[in-house]
């Protein structure tokens, strides 16, 4: 490594094998990190639907996820992630630990997002705080909602009730279906 930061980084990421960090370039005027990962071609790879060892077939184009800030500097992660050549699936993207399959953003960036989001005023004020466009936010909320439905248990659920609320002056009407919860001993879980 001939950079101090790369060392500094890779503690700081906690990715390690068969990642390392290549480079770490400061863009002072853009307030801006910028990390480099680079795989490490020695390292045995899996494809990612069947999990078969594989070689690598080649690498997909350059991406870059936004990771939480250094400091006061917009940090982003970039990689060129290898392509697992399977002999049943074809050319695969493997999957990082430092993202969502098609997210632009690390986990830990989300999940700042996420507990930011319903803390805020507004979505727009929200926005302010992370630097982030309001589509951006709202397909964060659409994953979170994702993820919490992925993780809900249906098993119980046997009867729900669906109401229509008017909304607003004349007639507009919303559908109100309430979220189910599960009771123990009389108190509320979910
Ligand atoms: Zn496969």
């Amino acid at each position: 490594m001939d950079n101090e930061l790369q060392p500094h980084y890779a503690l700081l990421l906690g990715g390690g094998s068969p990642w390392i960090v290549k480079t770490v370039e400061l863009k002072m005027d853009a307030k801006q990190v910028h990390i480099e990962l680079a795989w490490q071609w020695d390292a045995a790879h899996k494809c990612p639907v069947c999990g078969r060892a594989c070689s690598i077939y080649d690498t997909a184009a350059p991406r870059s996820w936004r990771h939480l800030d250094t400091m006061q500097f917009e940090t982003q992660v970039s990689a060129r992630v290898p392509r697992a050549n399977c002999p049943e699936h074809g050319p695969k993207t493997c999957h990082v630990p430092w993202a969502a399959r098609h997210g632009r953003f690390t986990p830990w960036f989300e999940r700042l997002a996420v507990d930011v989001l319903p803390a805020s005023a507004s979505v727009h004020q929200a926005c302010a705080l992370l630097r982030i466009g309001w589509a951006t936010a709202h397909d964060s909320m659409r994953r979170a909602e994702a993820r919490g439905l992925g993780r809900r248990e249906p098993e119980g659920l046997r009867f729900f009730g669906l109401d229509e609320k008017s909304f607003g002056r004349g007639h507009s009407y919303v559908s109100v279906l309430p979220t189910p919860c599960r009771r123990e001993n009389g108190q509320r879980l979910t």
